[in-house]
């Protein structure tokens, strides 16, 4: 009997996690995942800011809200019985005013909706016994919100994937997609192989490659580009764990955070605006067939129209460290502009629909051979084994290949 064949294209978190997933529910398959760069996690996942969302902002029944809460279990199960570092550091987010503190309300309904373990509202005498150098008028505590380290994470996400026997292929893009009556011809670099079953993965790619399958153009990425500053290592004893400011339903984002990283680092950021290119980590540096490809997009203008008050707002913090700063201290008043320095850049990959709208869901599409990731915009990274449960089981189902008995997912966990 000739083996199972499936390749996972894209080796970011969620990449990584699916092909592990696959070599844990098919005993006798042959697994392969592809990578267009020379190492894994090269993009979102390496770019972010490593939280390990407890599931505070999502729509309660939806699939983020969902994947995010087993997601994140997940993530605590694998981290401890791997050494990947990992803290529950906890979370506040900061309301500064009665408005802010009304939204606030709304967003603890949702979050005991979505079963956040211990959230709760507290007032300035908390704020400051959790953060000693955080002002607001109230804040909801969520003290299970954790930090890890997300590339290390995915690398021995991958160590156990090879262990199982399966191969990672660096420095491999997948260019071509063809679903065949029997198989799958997948070209990738030179070569054209068969399988059984693809799934893409691809992440600021994903509408080009599953473009590449035959589906359909949208809905499709558009950049947004976030940068960090991070803070002295002399002042990072002003930020204990994560603080964030309520979120402004106006725009799609979470606006300006402080986050603690897992070596001790304090990141602020990210804010948000279009990306000169999908993987344009230097300012100037543009990719010229990205901006093509999102200024004759009829929905980024549509967008744009709706959005140019926050592009204002954010095309200040982006030229200038001071406004940046200054978001930040309204929550955090002691950090000063002196205080921080230029940090990373990570770039979202954000679907949108053609009328202009932000897809806010998780999207998967597809045939029953040919499985795609098109839209895990933060908590994807949160959620990426879950997400990679939920796509292994539904695909081997649909392909009629039949998952080994036992080992589809990990243990539940109570939070
Ligand atoms: C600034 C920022 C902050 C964020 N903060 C958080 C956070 O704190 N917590 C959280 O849960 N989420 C966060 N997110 C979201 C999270 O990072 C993403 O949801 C997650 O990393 C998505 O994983 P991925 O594997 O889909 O994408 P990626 O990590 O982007 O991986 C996709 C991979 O596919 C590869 N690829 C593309 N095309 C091809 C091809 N043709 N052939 C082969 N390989 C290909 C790419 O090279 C890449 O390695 C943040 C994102 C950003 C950008």
């Amino acid at each position: 009997m000739s083996r199972t064949r499936v390749a996972v294209v894209g080796g970011g978190i969620i990449g990584t996690a699916v092909a592990r997933q696959l070599t844990r529910s098919l005993d006798h398959a042959e697994v392969s995942l592809f990578e267009k760069e020379d190492r894994l996690a090269a993009h979102q996942t390496g770019h972010n800011s490593g939280v390990v969302h407890a599931g505070l902002y999502y729509e309660p029944g939806s699939l983020k809200a969902k994947l995010c809460t087993r997601g994140g279990q997940l993530i605590r199960q694998f981290a401890q019985q791997h050494h990947v570092p990992y803290d529950e550091c906890g979370k506040i987010v900061v309301a500064l005013d009665e408005p802010q503190s009304k939204r606030l309300e709304a967003l603890h309904a949702r979050s005991v909706a979505n079963g956040v373990p211990g959230v709760r509202i507290i007032g300035p005498d908390e704020i400051g016994e959790i953060e000693p150098h955080s002002r607001g008028v109230r804040a909801l505590h969520s003290p299970r919100t954790a930090i890890v380290d997300y590339v290390a994470l995915t690398n021995a996400l991958a160590d156990e994937f090879r262990g199982a026997g399966g191969a990672i292929w660096l420095k491999h893009a997948a260019t071509r997609i063809e679903e065949g009556d029997r198989a799958v011809r997948l070209s990738v670099g030179d070569r054209t192989e068969e399988f059984d079953l693809v799934i893409t993965c691809a992440g600021l790619q994903s509408d080009r490659v599953a473009r590449a399958a035959g589906e359909q153009a949208d809905p499709r990425i558009v950049p947004f580009v976030g940068d960090y500053f991070l803070l002295a290592p002399a002042k990072t004893h002003l930020v204990r764990g994560l603080i964030y400011p309520v979120p402004d339903p106006r725009y799609p984002f979470l606006g300006i955070h402080a986050t603690r990283r897992i070596d001790g680092a304090v990141m602020l950021g990210p804010n948000v605006f279009l990306s000169m290119g999908r993987e344009a980590y230097e300012p100037w540096q543009p990719n010229l067939r990205d901006l093509r490809d999102a200024v004759g997009f009829a929905g980024f203008w549509r967008f744009a129209s709706r959005n140019l008050p926050a592009a204002l707002r954010e095309s200040r913090t982006a030229l200038s460290s001071r406004s940046f700063v200054s978001e930040v201290r309204k929550y955090v008043p002691d950090i000063r502009a002196a205080d921080v320095d230029r940090g990373p850049r990570g770039i979202r990959a954000q679907a949108m629909d053609a009328r202009g709208r932000l897809v806010d869901e998780f999207a998967i599409s597809g045939t029953d051979r040919v499985v795609h990731v098109r839209n895990a915009p933060s908590p994807g990274a949160t959620s990426a084994m879950a997400i990679a449960e939920h796509i292994v089981t539904a695909a081997l189902t649909r392909a009629g290949i039949g998952p080994s008995t036992g080992r589809t997912g990990e243990s539940r966990q109570s939070p």
